[in-house]
């Protein structure tokens, strides 16, 4: 078998590796060009982008997008209404004022924490389909696609590699995955879970697939610890406060990656009884979730191998 070649580079913030089936400079180069243009309709780090425009706004005036920016905040706007749902697009003003993975490293005062919930309500902000325009009508409202953007991109570099006719590499934006066909000769790619707060590398297991997202999203990626506790990166969007359950993180396998990158976070909030429940009504997406008890809940059909035997499978499906 020949080896895909790899491709690498830091964007978004994230390490970001690219495999095509033979060496092809010129093809890595122009995907690598496509993400950072992406990155730059969506960042909420850098001025210039069409969301910081939007935010900037706030409470001044609506502000017309491009239609794919359009559509993925029509998108996060539709999931973040579902009753239950702890994916919120409008969680901005309180990502901020934590800077979690951005040196914040204190708890923000209970009293401002409350004032910020005030200005992350989803259902109020107002989309014109005709004008494709945006608007948050309260000043301090703010729009976080960081849930979803790399979901989002991982697909459309998948779009371009087909495009280009490319059908068999992968694209990894720093934990958001797509997988096109696997290298001649092989059935499927195998993808490792990363253990929570292991070492850079270490593995828990591998999933193995084709033609696939693995998303996956854990509180060991971004957080701080302070008397004890762990304050990560994804917020309550109904407390303020850093999520707390029993999961230490959740990998999704879907078509689409942005699909993978919203169920991450929904399943995140559910934990994994009531995320289980909620997989039922969704055959086309599968999970692994990975508990603070050291246990592997299996809801997937994909081929799955454990590498770490301190880990227990318990395989939802059997
Ligand atoms: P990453 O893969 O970069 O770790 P995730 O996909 O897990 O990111 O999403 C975490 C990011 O989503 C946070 O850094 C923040 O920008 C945003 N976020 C945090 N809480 C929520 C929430 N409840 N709903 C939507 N987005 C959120
Ligand atoms: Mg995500």
């Amino acid at each position: 078998m020949q080896q895909p070649c790899s491709y690498s580079a830091v964007l978004m913030g994230s390490p970001i590796l690219l495999k095509l089936a033979q060496h092809d400079e010129r093809l890595a180069h122009d995907v690598f060009r496509l993400i950072r243009q992406q990155e730059n309709l969506f960042t909420v780090n850098r001025a210039g982008s069409q969301l910081m425009a939007i935010n900037a706004a706030a409470g001044k005036h609506p502000v017309a997008v491009s239609a794919s920016v359009f559509a993925l905040i029509e998108r996060a706007r539709e999931v973040s209404l579902l009753p239950g749902c702890c994916f919120n697009f409008a969680i901005g003003p309180l990502v901020k004022r934590w800077k979690i993975g951005f040196k914040g490293d204190s708890v923000p005062p209970a009293h401002e924490l409350k004032a910020l919930l005030a200005l992350t309500r989803p259902e109020l902000v107002q989309l014109d389909k005709q004008q494709h325009t945006v608007f948050l009508p309260e000043a301090g409202m703010e729009i976080d696609l960081g849930a979803i953007a790399k979901g989002y991109i991982a697909d459309r570099v998948r779009d371009f590699l087909h495009q280009q006719g490319c059908y068999c590499g992968l694209i990894n934006l720093g934990g958001n995955l797509q997988t096109l066909d696997a290298p001649e000769g092989e059935t499927s790619w195998a993808i490792g879970l990363q253990k929570p707060f292991g070492e850079p590398g270490a593995l828990i297991a591998t999933v193995a697939v084709s033609n696939k997202s693995v998303v996956t999203s854990g509180i060991y990626e971004r957080y701080f610890e302070l008397d004890g506790r762990c304050y990560h990166h994804i917020l309550d969007p109904q407390t303020g406060y850093p999520l707390d359950n029993e999961l230490l993180s959740v990998t999704v396998i879907s078509d689409s990656s942005l699909d993978g990158d919203i169920f991450t976070t929904l399943l995140y909030g559910l934990g994994v009884e009531k995320g289980l429940a909620l997989l039922a009504d969704y055959p086309q997406i599968e999970a692994v979730f990975v508990t603070r008890k050291q246990q592997v809940v299996l809801a997937t059909q994909q081929p799955f191998r454990l590498l770490d035997e301190s880990y227990q499978v318990i395989d939802s499906t059997a």
